[in-house]
Formats: structure tokens, C-alpha cells, sequence
């Protein structure tokens, strides 16, 4: 990650961060330590940067949200990653989830459906030095075939259903994350792959914006 110059200003707030993480129940070390690393103040925008380290989702434009940290680490602490991963995120947002998973995982696919904020992952991404991040734009709830299998899928938006896409995607016994319920309120579900089969388990309650696309919410 290359420091910047109001580094030091939030290193203290990042850390409180993380210990209220770990107060929530947070365990995953290698997770709590990336969490500690990642600036999440960049990946905001300017004018709500003084709230960067408060555990609640902010706006990122485009009438998107970048998600509260303790959903982030619910969600990323259930792949449970060893760093030998080839981990897909659908929706990139602000792509602090996306930098999170690069210093997890072996390899990280994100596609994002909308331009302006896939070109300011980018940039996001180059200047924390993420190399091992692939970002597509187009429609996530069909997934990344070029690439697929997947030891972890993430997705970030509200789905009424699994998309059948990212079933197929997923290798035999990995982890899918996944908000399933209507447009305001979701119960992110942990669903691993079986015997080609899906095995589910909720998680945690969660507020997402809707999974747009062919095998999500209508657009
Ligand atoms: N993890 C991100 C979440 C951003 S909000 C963050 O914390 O910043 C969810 C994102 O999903 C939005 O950027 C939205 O544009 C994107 N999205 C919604 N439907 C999508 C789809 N079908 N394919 C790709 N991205 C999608």
C-alpha cells in the first residue's frame, strides 16, 4: 500500500477500527491486520473522508455505497482464505472490499456495472500497488466465465435469488457470500458447494444496494 501524506492523521482511527471489530466478534487475523492496512480513507469520497474509520456504510456516487466495515469482515472472515484463493467480487464499489481480498487471496476478479466507478477502482487499485486484481465492467450476475472456477465468490448487491451463473461458477467446495431478500433488507447467506449441491447458512442481517442484471433485479 503506498502511504500517503494524511497517513498518519488516521492511523489511530484505523486501529480503533479494528479493535471494534474485533469487540464485534471479529477473529480472522490475517483479515483484522488488512483491515489495518488498507486506507479505506482513499476509497471515499472527499467530502465524507472524516468519517472513513466510523463502522457504517458511506456514499461512493452513482447512488452506490461502499458497505459498513463489519459487514466487509463478516462477509470476507466466511471465505476463509488462506491466500492461495482465486476469489470473484461482483460489484466493485469503491473497490476497498477489492484491496481487502487482493492481500487475502492468491488472484481477484471484480466486475462492476457501472464505468465511473470501475475507472476509479482502478486507479485506486494501481496506486495501492494491487497487482494481482483483474476488473471487468459488464453484468455480474452472469458472473466471469473466462476464469471460473472460483475457490470464493462475493457478491456486494441484493439479490433476490442465487444467480444460476455464479452456482455454476463456483468450484466444488467453495464458499459463495451472497445478500438473499427483497430490495431493502437481505440476510447475507453462506452457501458451499457440496457435492455439487448448495449448502446454505445465514449469516447476519444486512442492507444492500440491489444486484442489477440478467439474473438479478431488473434494471
Ligand atoms: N464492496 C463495495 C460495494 C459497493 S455497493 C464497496 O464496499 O464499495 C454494490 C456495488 O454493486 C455497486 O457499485 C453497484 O453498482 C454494483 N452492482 C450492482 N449490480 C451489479 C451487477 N449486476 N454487476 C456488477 N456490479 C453490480
Amino acid at each position: 500500500m503506498v502511504a500517503s501524506p494524511v497517513e498518519p492523521e488516521f492511523r489511530g482511527a484505523r486501529r480503533r477500527l479494528v479493535e471494534a471489530l474485533q469487540d464485534k466478534g471479529i477473529k480472522d487475523l490475517a483479515l483484522l491486520r488488512a483491515i489495518d492496512s488498507v486506507p479505506r480513507h482513499l476509497f471515499v469520497p472527499p467530502t465524507v473522508r472524516h468519517r472513513a474509520y466510523e463502522d457504517s456504510a458511506l456514499p461512493i456516487g452513482s447512488g452506490q455505497t461502499i458497505s459498513q466495515p463489519y459487514v466487509h469482515a463478516r462477509a470476507v472472515e466466511q471465505l476463509m482464505l488462506t491466500g492461495r484463493e482465486k476469489v470473484l467480487e461482483i460489484g466493485t464499489g469503491s473497490a476497498y472490499q477489492t484491496a481487502l481480498l487482493a492481500q487475502l487471496a492468491a488472484q481477484v476478479f471484480s466486475v462492476e456495472r457501472y464505468r465511473d466507478l470501475l475507472d476509479r477502482a482502478r486507479g485506486m487499485l494501481q496506486q495501492a500497488n494491487a497487482r494481482n486484481v483483474s476488473l471487468s465492467l459488464g453484468d455480474g450476475t452472469l458472473g466471469w466465465r473466462e476464469y471460473a472456477p472460483y475457490d470464493g465468490i462475493v457478491v456486494s448487491a441484493g439479490a433476490p435469488h442465487v444467480p444460476p451463473a455464479l452456482e455454476e461458477q463456483l468450484a466444488e467446495g467453495g464458499r459463495l457470500l451472497i445478500p438473499i431478500g427483497d430490495k431493502d433488507d437481505q440476510m447475507l447467506t453462506l452457501y458451499i458447494k457440496r457435492g455439487g449441491q448448495l449448502e446454505r447458512r445465514d449469516i447476519t442481517p444486512v442492507r444492500f444496494v440491489p444486484l442489477i442484471g440478467a439474473q438479478g433485479w431488473p434494471g
